[in-house]
């Protein structure tokens, strides 16, 4: 149902006109997801850049070409705090002598990241996936992938301009509003010009593929499912259906209704999972973690995979569905008492 205007992604190292200037352009990302894309907005005689890429050298051999191919910048706009967005935001601020533009939360987790090697590798970050029965050795190498995220950035710049929900950016006699999202990452930006209904929606909403959504060791008892289902609400409220959808990944598309319907399926189906797993006894996130995911995962793809696995526990949580129980500093989930094991095993295998 989703319509692909634009089928074909631009070569490397060449810009697409998406429409009346606004540029697109994908750089390579070293994952299974092998792309991000990145777009230049025109301001005048001059463009505004909106997200970076990640700090490697294929991907700034890649700027070396595409800028070029523009006239002065003005400033970067980065959408949210994940390295194949914000990683060379830095090096092309530097570069460029042009200002960072982005959300708060955006410039303080990656200026914490940045200027705190090892975070990540906190004893309570081991313990925290420990608590929810994961073995003593991959919870240490998911707890320590916060090496591989900040080889992976460059220094970010030490101030920023922020952009807040509401703001109107005109650029080149077009009005932007900033609107922001959560659940994949904090206030990530969003950039929507209802007159012409574009939305540059960074990772809030991706054709195909579904936002990672994952609940991690900073905030153990956040419900980041919650967060982004309420902000795809949102999101359907504040943009026109029929708006060209100019998202971080994959391909550009118009149908985000039928979009935002599919994902919240997608999740509502995952609950279902987790609970037909949890009705015949107590589970650990760790041990749901196959439910979700039966393939075999790499220490990185596990990290993801645990904390996807994990929000839609607790969404669950938050809907009364499941409870938490401790025990030995285990922590395991159950059905509520009000959802007798019997009837979620009939719903879940219907
Ligand atoms: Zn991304």
């Amino acid at each position: 149902v989703l319509d692909f205007p634009f089928p074909e992604p631009p070569p490397p190292g060449e810009w697409r006109a998406v429409a009346p200037g606004l540029l697109w352009a994908r750089l390579p990302l070293p994952f299974r997801l092998d792309h991000v894309n990145v777009y230049a907005l025109a301001d005048g005689d001059g463009w505004v850049l909106f997200d970076a890429g990640i700090a490697d050298d294929a991907t700034r051999a890649l700027w070396d070409r595409l800028l070029p191919a523009l006239g002065p910048v003005r400033a970067l706009i980065v959408s949210h705090n994940d390295p194949d967005h914000v990683g060379l935001a830095g090096w092309l601020c530097d570069r460029l002598a042009v200002p960072l533009w982005t959300s708060r939360a955006t410039f303080l987790s990656a200026t914490a990241y940045v200027h705190a090697p090892g975070l990540l590798e906190a004893e309570e970050y081991t313990r925290f996936y420990a608590s929810h029965g994961m073995g003593e050795e991959v919870a240490a190498l998911v707890s320590t992938r916060g090496h591989r995220y900040l080889r992976m950035m460059s220094r970010p710049p030490r101030s920023y301009r922020r952009l807040a929900p509401g703001m109107v950016l005109r650029l080149g006699g077009r009005d932007w509003t900033v609107l922001t999202g959560e659940g994949h990452a904090p206030e990530q930006v969003m950039l929507h010009a209802p007159a012409e209904g574009l939305l540059l929606a960074a990772d809030q909403i991706l054709e195909r593929i579904s936002p990672n959504v994952s609940a991690g060791a900073f905030e153990p008892e956040g419900d980041p499912l919650g967060d982004y289902l309420a902000s795809l609400d949102r999101l359907e409220g504040q943009v026109d259906g029929a708006s060209l959808v100019l998202a971080g990944h994959r391909l550009p598309f118009t149908g985000l209704p039928e979009r935002a319907a599919a994902l919240r399926v997608h999740h509502a189906a995952r609950c279902d999972l987790i609970l037909s797993a949890c009705a015949d006894g107590p589970r650990s996130a760790a041990e749901l973690l196959p439910v979700l995911f039966p393939q075999a995962l790499d220490a990185h793809q596990t990290a993801f995979a645990f904390g996807e696995t994990l929000a839609h526990v607790a969404r669950l949580v938050a809907e009364g569905r499941l409870v938490w129980e401790e025990r030995d500093g285990l922590r395991r989930v159950r059905p509520a008492a009000s959802e007798p094991p019997a009837l979620l095993r009939r719903a879940g295998r219907a």
